[in-house]
């Protein structure tokens, strides 16, 4: 991947609606900083819920962690009640904001929202880690053109600069929320981020495209993720229940940091 030739690896953290209080929030982020600081080869970041990431960035006093958000609107300001803006998130110190999460797309938001949404984050200059997937895999290989358009549709309009602010995570539906032991093999993930790669080479040139980290996402735990991380040659993981586990979380994060 990436720019910065000491990080080789980005682990993010999404804690959906978990967990149920800030007292609890800070306990997890402050147990995963503790392993999270001293790991020099990876760069950690946690998504937790909009109402706790001002009091987390408190706690961040290492940049090897950071507080990202899990969504963001695709505009910055006006009447848009219930909303929270690219730039507000800015603001509060936020530099990743995850888009288009399958859980979002479930509930209505389209190619044509996402893209929207990427244009705006990446107007205010931050990182968009833009998450696609297939529902389900057909023998005709119909999901390979389906991921084809999630990334052109939620890319329209973002230039070869532009993508240097873009994180994909390779979250297939069918393996998020399930048991580590239906998450796809490391061969698999592997050449889906060959696939992934061919459609970013396509649209923006093998130059940059290569510079783009792809992520995994889906079911990761600590049994599984060094494989997935070493064979399925990913840049880094998207990690949701794990990351609400800072003891697993952390030998995920172990492991990143000793390939
Ligand atoms: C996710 O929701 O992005 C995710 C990967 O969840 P889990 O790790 O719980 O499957």
């Amino acid at each position: 991947m990436a720019k910065n030739t000491k990080i080789k690896k980005i682990i993010i953290g999404n804690w959906k609606m978990n967990p149920q209080d800030s007292i609890k929030a800070k306990e997890i982020f402050t147990s995963i900083r503790k392993t999270a600081r001293t790991l020099t080869k990876i760069k950690t970041v946690i998504c937790p819920p909009f109402v706790y990431i001002s009091e987390l960035r408190k706690l961040v006093n290492t940049d090897r962690i950071a507080v990202g958000a899990q969504n963001a609107f695709y505009e910055n300001e006006g009447s848009y009640t219930g909303e929270v803006s690219p730039s507000i998130l800015k603001n509060c110190g936020v530099a990743h904001i995850i888009i288009g999460h399958s859980e979002r797309r479930a509930k209505g938001e389209t190619n044509e929202i996402v893209n929207k949404k990427v244009l705006k984050v990446i107007g205010e200059k931050m990182t968009v880690v833009l998450c696609i997937g297939e529902k389900e895999r057909d023998h005709a290989g119909e999901y390979l053109n389906f991921l084809k358009a999630q990334i052109k549709e939620s890319l329209n309009g973002i230039s070869k600069k532009e993508l240097n602010n873009i994180i994909i995570a390779y979250e297939p539906v069918w393996a998020i929320g399930k048991s580590d032991k239906e998450a796809p093999q490391p061969a698999d993930i592997y050449e889906m981020t060959i696939y992934i790669r061919k459609v970013l080479s396509d649209m923006f040139g093998s130059d940059v495209a290569s510079m783009v980290p792809v992520l995994y996402g889906g079911s990761v735990t600590s049994k599984i993720s060094l494989g997935i991380l070493k064979d399925g040659k990913v840049d880094g993981l998207l990690i949701g229940r794990q990351s609400l586990d800072p003891q697993d979380f952390s030998i995920t994060l172990k492991q990143a940091n000793d390939l």
